[in-house]
């Protein structure tokens, strides 16, 4: 956005406009939103099949949070994180009950009685209803600290999905007055995850300013634009891709600009999608990372890597 100089009589309307800090995840529709966005970029896309069936998953994920309650948070871990500004509820500790096992299974439940889903679904909902307990902790333990060595790519998105309610849940117990304010930008303020995209939102009061969206517990968090969300960098480091067409500048009043662009940084040459609302006002970041995946073929041709992964598509070491 252009800088601009504030007359004396326009500072106190531009405090009011300063973007909250952190935007928590609303539980009674997170899920729902985005198993809407799925299905609507399902439409004609080359993957609908692919996008339907993470929409099965993300309706599991809905019904599962409305009836899962957050246990509350010691108020002394509250305390130390605040004191020593670190993220809350570290997604690395994994949860502290085996309450989100109950998910995997309805959500394997829900996939195996949806229609028309390939063969090769069913087997893995028969797979994970059974999954012993031991297994579905390492599996955590794994998907948490990103070791991809020892993830169950099949199963992983169910896997995961079942952690984001937990995840969801207890971040929306918060109040965005209680998240620490990191040092460290570029993670999770409220569980320490990557974030999965940004966006830049159209309307209220945080329209223009941009936000990045966790992968784990949806909470996002403010991050000024034109600057790389992996190392920083900003200026002519910065460009921005669709497929369509490369622009070297972050303006939503490009006629031709599409909803969803790639954030590249030659700095440290990795990239991450960014979406504008006042574009596509349904822009969602975990549905339209993933209905975007041509975008990711063409940065790879061009050397590009992602700055981190979506939590619904995992692959193989080296994948
Ligand atoms: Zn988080
Ligand atoms: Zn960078």
């Amino acid at each position: 956005m252009p800088q601009r100089i504030l007359e004396p009589g326009q500072i106190e309307t531009a405090g009011q406009r300063s973007p909250a800090r952190v935007r928590l995840p609303v539980r009674e529709r997170v899920f729902a939103r985005r198993a809407d966005r799925l299905r609507e970029r399902s439409v004609d896309h080359p993957l609908a099949g692919y996008l339907q069936l993470l929409a099965a998953v993300c309706d599991a994920q809905q019904r599962a949070l409305s009836a899962f309650e957050a246990v509350p948070l010691p108020t002394e871990r509250l305390a130390r994180a605040r004191e020593h500004a670190m993220p809350p509820i570290l997604a690395t500790d994994r949860p502290p009950d085996s309450r989100w096992h109950g998910i995997v299974r309805e959500i394997a439940a829900s996939l195996d009685a949806t229609a028309g889903l390939p063969g090769a679904v069913g087997d893995l909902a028969a797979r994970l209803h059974g999954a012993p307990a031991d297994w579905l902790e390492r599996q955590a333990d794994a998907l948490l600290a990103v070791r991809d060595d020892a993830i169950d790519v099949a199963a992983a998105p169910v896997v995961m999905a079942a952690l984001q309610v937990h995840f969801v849940a207890a971040a929306a117990a918060f109040t965005a007055d209680d998240v620490p304010a990191l040092d460290v930008r570029t993670v999770c303020p409220l569980c320490g995850s990557a974030p999965v995209a940004s966006i830049v939102v159209a309307q209220g009061p945080h329209a223009g300013y941009r936000f990045l969206h966790c992968s784990l517990c949806a909470t996002e968090w403010h991050r000024v634009r034109v600057q790389c969300t992996r190392c920083g960098a900003g200026g002519k480091d910065i460009a921005y891709r669709t497929l369509a067409r490369c622009d070297a500048i972050d303006d939503i009043a490009v006629a031709d600009a599409e909803a969803v662009r790639a954030e590249t940084c030659d700095a440290c040459r990795s990239y991450r999608k960014i979406l504008y609302q006042e574009r596509d006002a349904a822009v969602e970041p975990v549905a339209d990372d993933l209905a975007s995946l041509a975008l990711d073929l063409l940065l790879a041709d061009e050397g590009y890597h992602r700055a981190s992964g979506n939590p619904l598509l995992w692959q193989g070491a080296g994948g």
